[in-house]
């Protein structure tokens, strides 16, 4: 689905915190080829897409199928529902070339009140999605509301306010929802006329963030090469607990580079570029059965095994749960397979401050004495660090 290449719902984000990435993105040119993941997100919701259209279609995609289920348990207590799928949000007469497609508008009567929203489908298996303040979604919702489409203004002139809504099938059981007033929407379209204004300055600065993810610019942008360089040059062991803090958080800028080097070095090589001490070769093989019936025949004559029943996980059986009992007969049940359950975390992992997770209490003696240092100091360290990060955000 093709977006505006100056401000749309993806890229919207990376405008406002980042004005210099049209520029860098612009110098880069377009590229229309898709990752393989980015071409099954692309079936995955055509797929949502036709079983929300005809709910009698045949689908054998599940995460499609799951992803209309949660949709439809959002708006189960929504009256006279319509909705549109893959709506074209035109938003050029407030800023200019600022437009792109939604995957989901919808609205309805709840309690006697038009209520309404919009639904992003996310399929990927990457980072979770959260709906709280989502930009993308506020553009999208921003569209809708300010649509001069005839369709849009129907459907939206009299809502109070907007239900922003992620469906994340390989996340959630259930869409995150953040509702919001309209007045964010005034606020929102304030910060995207400001954002506007600086696109255009050919000295627009460049921020790094959560946004370079899809920026196409990340492997020729000079902040992420300073970054590489600073980060990958110098010696892990001679940092400072406060760099060695700080090279972490920027972990995952520099594996989104080697991801798309090896991307880049696979797409080249198939077209036949040559790179030397590089081939391309097949992936590993993996067997499988041409005559499933002839197999079995086979196996019972000469007596051997040919099934092998292994207990479901935990996350399957639930899943399986929900499918053959509905979603309010199953709850039970789980709470019974809950019960017969035991979880028990495979070790440690270092993750910023913000994760949800409760921080294991470190016992500082211990690792005093592991690292030759008394307990005071290790403690000094961790406050230091901390008093760092405080600085950084302010
Ligand atoms: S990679 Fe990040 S910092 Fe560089 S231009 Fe893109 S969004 Fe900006």
């Amino acid at each position: 689905m093709k977006h505006s290449t100056r401000i749309g719902g993806s890229s919207v984000l990376r405008r406002l915190h980042c004005p210099g990435s049209m520029r860098e993105e612009d110098r880069v040119g377009s590229d229309d080829s898709y990752s393989p993941e980015a071409e099954a997100g692309h079936r995955d919701h055509d797929d949502a897409e036709k079983l929300l259209l005809d709910p009698d279609r045949e689908s054998n995609n599940d995460m499609a199928k799951e992803a209309v289920a949660q949709f439809h348990r959002m708006v189960e207590y929504v009256d006279d529902v319509e909705f549109l799928t893959e709506q074209r949000v035109d938003l050029s007469h407030i800023v200019p070339q600022a437009w792109g497609h939604l995957d989901l508008a919808w609205a309805g009567w709840r309690d006697g009140k038009r209520v309404g929203g919009v639904v992003d489908w996310k399929f990927g298996h990457g980072i979770e999605v959260q709906a709280r303040g989502n930009y993308q979604l506020g553009f999208y919702a921003l569209g809708a509301l300010r649509s001069q489409d005839p369709d849009l203004q129907a459907m939206f002139s009299d809502v109070g306010a907007m239900e922003l809504a992620i469906i994340q099938p390989t996340r959630h059981d259930d869409p995150d929802i953040w509702v919001t007033g309209l007045e964010w929407f005034d606020m929102f379209e304030h910060f995207l006329v400001a954002g506007n204004a600086r696109l255009d300055d050919p000295d627009a600065s460049l921020k790094m963030g959560p946004w370079c993810r899809f920026c196409k610019a990340k492997l020729t942008c000079g902040m992420q090469t300073e970054l590489a360089d600073e980060i990958l040059t110098r010696e892990p062991k001679k940092m400072t607990s406060v760099e060695l803090a700080w090279a972490l958080k920027n972990i995952p800028q520099l594996e989104q580079r080697i991801v798309e080097l090896k991307r880049l070095g696979m797409q080249e090589a198939e077209q036949g570029v040559a790179l030397p001490g590089m081939k391309v070769v097949e992936k590993k093989a993996r067997r499988s059965w041409t005559d499933e019936d002839a197999v079995r025949e086979l196996a019972r004559k000469k007596k051997i095994a040919f099934e092998h029943r292994k207990m479901r996980s935990p996350n399957q059986l639930e899943m399986e749960a929900r499918k053959k009992l509905g979603r309010d007969k199953a709850k039970p049940v789980i709470q019974q397979l809950r019960a017969l359950q035991d979880k028990q975390s495979s070790g440690h992992v270092l993750v910023p401050d913000s994760d949800k997770r409760p921080a294991v209490q470190i016992d500082l003696q211990k690792r005093a004495a592991a690292t030759n240092l008394e307990p005071m100091d290790v403690g000094c360290i961790a406050a230091l660090a901390a008093r760092k990060d405080e600085n950084d955000d302010e």
